[in-house]
């Protein structure tokens, strides 16, 4: 990576140590050597977007990095990931779109990443397009993260690496909603691990049997979205 990306990427707000964040960018540049997306479940103030986007311009690709900037749940006030500097004062609603175009613009990344502001459910109900690489960082509620696991995955190309960020297999260490379900999806046979650095997992798409989406049956939530109405999803 060169220093112009990774010194934008250091200074970001975030929550992704240098180490993950390089293995994601190796990644990302085997992946994006494909020619499909790379396309992010969670900017918050764009760290990982650096580091992702550093590899989409390198393999000449595009990264679509997806939040709807609100906050998860467990960042909002009184929480201790809380930060009180992301909260829009005119609105008193947390507000991190600023900090990503601020982070994007430092590492001069403007022109490889494509801000999509939405919920990340809403977004997949029209996505088509098959992705190199997928890079799960969203919301960690069962709720949240469970369509994201229903919805995302089935649209890695054949081969296509997915990423998934917080997975701790010992309780002690942090949530267990997105371990279950990366658990999940390597056991339905469609996933393998191919790498993993502290609680990144890098895994390669290697059939497309859709199985973990059956038995997760966790896209109830985008059939329930009225832009879902109508379409098979
Ligand atoms: N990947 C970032 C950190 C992401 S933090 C990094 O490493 O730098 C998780 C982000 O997911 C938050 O910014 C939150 O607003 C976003 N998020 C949570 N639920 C979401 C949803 N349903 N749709 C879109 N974004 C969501
Ligand atoms: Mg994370």
């Amino acid at each position: 990576m060169n220093p112009r990306h990774a010194a934008a990427a250091v200074a970001a707000k975030g929550f992704m140590p240098h180490e993950e964040g390089m293995a994601l960018h190796e990644a990302a540049l085997a992946a994006g050597g494909a020619g499909g997306p790379l396309l992010e479940v969670g900017t918050y103030c764009g760290k990982s977007a650096v580091y992702l986007g550093a590899a989409a311009a390198q393999a000449g690709t595009l990264l679509y990095s997806i939040d709807h900037h609100r906050g998860s749940e467990e960042i909002q006030p009184g929480w201790p990931d809380h930060d009180p500097e992301v909260v829009d004062q005119a609105t008193g609603l947390m507000d991190t779109l600023p900090f990503a175009r601020r982070t994007l613009a430092e590492a001069g990344l403007d022109d490889h990443v494509v801000l999509v502001v939405g919920r990340s459910a809403t977004v997949a109900v029209h996505w088509s397009a098959p992705l190199a690489l997928l890079f799960i960082d969203g919301g960690h509620g069962a709720d949240v993260a469970g369509d994201d696991f229903a919805n995302w995955p089935p649209k890695l190309a054949p081969g296509g690496t997915l990423a998934v960020h917080d997975v701790f297999d010992d309780p002690a260490q942090g949530g267990q909603v997105p371990y279950r379900l990366y658990s999940q999806l390597l056991a339905s046979g469609d996933f393998a691990e191919v790498g993993s650095v502290g609680s990144l997992r890098l895994a390669r798409r290697v059939a497309s049997t859709g199985r973990a989406l059956r038995a997760g049956g966790t896209a109830e939530a985008t059939r329930r979205h009225p832009a879902a109405a109508g379409f098979p999803v």
